[in-house]
């Protein structure tokens, strides 16, 4: 549940994911999140690339071609 939690945000930080499931309504601790994120090799993969600056509403533009990367990660989504 943490680890779909985890997924669903979009492989946020450890405060952001337990902020996104208490307002989603879903009751996990910070240390549960900790251990799914430690244990997430997608944000082992990008964590350090991810955390920088998250852009809403808008693309980066960089001056130079390849400075700016957009990722977008799609699933595994939940399975009802
Ligand atoms: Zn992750």
């Amino acid at each position: 549940m943490a680890k779909w939690a985890h997924q669903k945000c979009g492989h946020l930080g450890e405060k952001a994911t337990y902020k996104w499931a208490q307002e989603c309504g879903i009751v996990m601790s910070l240390d549960m999140i900790k251990i799914i994120i430690a244990q997430c090799p997608l944000c082992q993969h990008t964590h350090k690339r991810l955390v920088q600056n998250i852009v809403k509403g808008e693309l980066g533009r960089g001056k130079l071609p390849g400075q700016i990367w957009q990722i977008d990660y799609i699933g595994p989504l939940p399975q009802d």
